[in-house]
């Protein structure tokens, strides 16, 4: 148990046997649901008796990944032999009740993970995403085994935690695993199109309450919008649909951070944006979350005037 290099992760899943469970951390975005079920078509064509199991559903955006309506929602894990957890080092965002396993493999590349020495983990924060670690781990198990069912979630989960190639996190290794996936079948015009050409009016009726609710912090360098659950009743929206949402006080000139405060059920959900000099996983760290150095999360039980100025006094 412990920290694992690629090539003892790639030897302990080509020795796994029994009922193999794969999860990731709850509000799936490209990279934990690309990684998921990348893995799970994985590990079939590699003849393990393997499923994937969410907390929540897949949001509707995912909905052309091969396999997808195969993802079980679940609020516990009943027993596994193996379990593993892609894109979190922590049980707590699988967002499960319960999970029994015997074993726990952990894939992820946040910079705050800090998992459990009784599990095993491999956990790269350089890399772009778990998509394209989770790549080069198949690759050294066998790289016959990613066919097209393989490569279009891994290919998907690279393009959004990279923000389609332009964050920071892009390397030219992204690239060229990217070129490699696309040799495999991938369309990229077919994913992004999926991805990005199907948003629903709804979510423009949303942006529009949003967008209402922008507040300018010290200065102009920080950029706050609020996410309130009356707007998405008034413009009939699901959450899912502001994912995506803090890229706009984020791409005002001269704003360094961008803060998006969701209202949850019981509290608010923080999504933290840096433009490089402001490391905001430290921030989130230092309030319960975590993430990366440009991008991050946390949540609170306060109000929202409590949770804005807690933030303030740490930026
Ligand atoms: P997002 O703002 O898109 O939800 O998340 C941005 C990044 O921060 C992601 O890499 C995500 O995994 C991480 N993150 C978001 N919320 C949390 C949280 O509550 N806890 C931890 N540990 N990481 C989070
Ligand atoms: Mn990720």
């Amino acid at each position: 148990m412990g920290r694992l290099s690629r090539e003892e992760t790639a030897r302990l899943i080509k020795e796994m046997s029994g009922k193999i469970v794969i999860t990731t951390h709850k509000s799936p975005d490209g990279d934990a649901v690309g990684s998921c079920l990348g893995w799970l078509n994985f590990l079939k064509k590699l003849g393990k008796e393997v499923k994937a199991v969410m907390s929540e559903k897949v949001p509707y955006f995912f909905d052309f990944l091969p396999d997808v309506e195969s993802v079980e929602v679940a609020e516990s894990i009943e027993s596994a032999d193996w379990l593993i957890i892609t894109d979190t080092s922590e049980f707590e965002r699988t967002g499960l009740k319960s999970i029994n396993a015997k074993s726990v493999l952990i894939i992820d590349h946040h910079i705050t993970a800090s998992p459990s020495e009784e599990f095993y983990y491999l956990i790269e924060p350089e890399i772009s995403s778990t998509c394209e670690l989770s790549y080069f781990v198949m690759k050294l198990i066998n790289e016959e085994l990613i066919d097209k069912s393989v490569a279009m979630p891994i290919y998907t989960g690279i393009l959004t935690d990279t923000g389609c190639f332009r964050y920071s996190n892009t390397s030219p290794e992204t690239h060229s695993v990217a070129s490699e996936l696309l040799k495999k079948g991938v369309e990229p015009y077919f994913v992004s199109s999926n991805l990005f050409e199907r948003n629903r009016v709804s979510k423009f009726k949303l942006l529009e309450y949003v967008l209402g609710t922008l507040e300018m912090w010290f200065e102009g360098k920080v950029a706050s919008v609020v996410v309130y659950k009356e707007f998405l009743k008034k413009a009939n929206a699901s959450p899912e649909e502001s994912e995506g949402f803090v890229n706009y006080p984020r791409s005002i000139e001269g704003v360094e951070v961008a803060v998006l405060f969701r209202e949850i059920d019981r509290g608010w959900k923080i999504s933290l944006r840096s433009k490089g000099k402001v490391d905001v996983s430290q921030i989130a760290k230092e309030l319960g979350g975590g993430g990366h150095k440009m991008a991050s999360g946390y949540e609170v039980r306060t109000s929202l005037s409590s949770a804005k100025r807690q933030l303030k006094e740490i930026l």
